[in-house]
């Protein structure tokens, strides 16, 4: 039985049904999102670990169409870059009013953040941060991007996936969310794969094997089938440090600080 004591009341400007089964629940972690595709979502976040999950409210998602908050009769969002160029760009006038509607339905301490290939990178520890929290708002963007002054005005803050252009802040804020909802007690089935996998210690992961035991001649390496617990841990442990090495020199002195010791000395850096 699924009590509704927790179901949330707050001012809007449209009625909401509190007892229909999309209400939100107060105090349940909540991906909120502002899109003009609100028909991409749940999309991947619905399969498998996070999809369960979403079934079972361990977290929510509140979609919020941005065209429903564009002008007049066509309900434009969107108009011609000031100083002419190519495409178009979210009206600021329109984003405000999605905005307002949209905080008005979440915890006012949920971060609220702009997908964009000009923020700040996005991390495990930010997504464990986000984790913690009560939520998120993310706003995704489409054509050439946001009017800054929507921007500057909310203080919001820009998160980027990664150096690379999307067409959309969709599958950006799909990425987001999915990495921050498994971080969210018994969303995953199995919490300590989470202590144990990539950037959690600063590391990149060992490589994984299952069987055959023999596959096209390869073997898994041997240690991994003593059943020698200590000396599987420091193959493990060697092989992360190998990788991390290798592909990733910005993380390995990063790591090497944290342990105290000078990347300097390290000779192959
Ligand atoms: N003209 C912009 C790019 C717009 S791409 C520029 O050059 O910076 C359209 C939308 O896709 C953006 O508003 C953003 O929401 C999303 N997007 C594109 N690349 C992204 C990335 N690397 N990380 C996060 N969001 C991204």
């Amino acid at each position: 039985m699924r009590s509704y004591g927790r179901k949330s009341i707050s001012a809007s400007p449209r009625p909401r049904d509190l007892l229909a089964p999309d209400a939100k629940l107060a105090g349940v972690w909540t991906a909120q999102v502002i899109t003009l595709f609100p028909e991409a979502f749940p999309g991947t976040l619905g399969l498998s670990l996070t999809g369960r999950a979403l079934k079972d409210r361990l977290w929510q998602l509140d979609t919020i169409h941005l065209r429903d908050f564009g002008e007049g009769r066509h309900r434009n969002v969107d108009d011609t870059p000031a100083g002419g160029g190519a495409g178009m760009v979210l009206r600021a006038d329109v984003m405000d009013r999605a905005l307002t509607e949209a905080r008005s339905r979440i915890a006012p301490e949920a971060p609220l953040i702009y997908l964009s290939p000009r923020g700040r990178p996005f991390t495990q520890a930010r997504a464990r941060a986000l984790s913690e929290g009560p939520g998120v708002t993310v706003i995704c963007g489409r054509f050439e991007g946001l009017d800054q002054r929507v921007i500057d005005h909310y203080g919001i803050e820009e998160v980027s996936l990664g150096d690379f252009v999307l067409t959309g802040g969709e599958i950006a804020a799909q990425a987001l969310i999915d990495a921050t909802v498994r971080l969210i007690p018994r969303v995953l089935g199995n919490q300590s794969s989470v202590e144990e996998e990539s950037f959690s210690h600063g590391l990149l992961e060992h490589p994984q094997f299952t069987k055959p035991a023999v596959w096209n001649g390869r073997a898994i390496p041997e240690v991994l089938l003593s059943g020698h617990h200590a000396k599987i841990t420091d193959w493990q442990r060697a092989e992360a440090e190998r990788l991390t090495k290798e592909r990733r020199p910005d993380l390995w002195r990063a790591y090497l600080q944290s342990q105290g010791r000078d990347p300097d000395e390290d000779q192959e850096l």
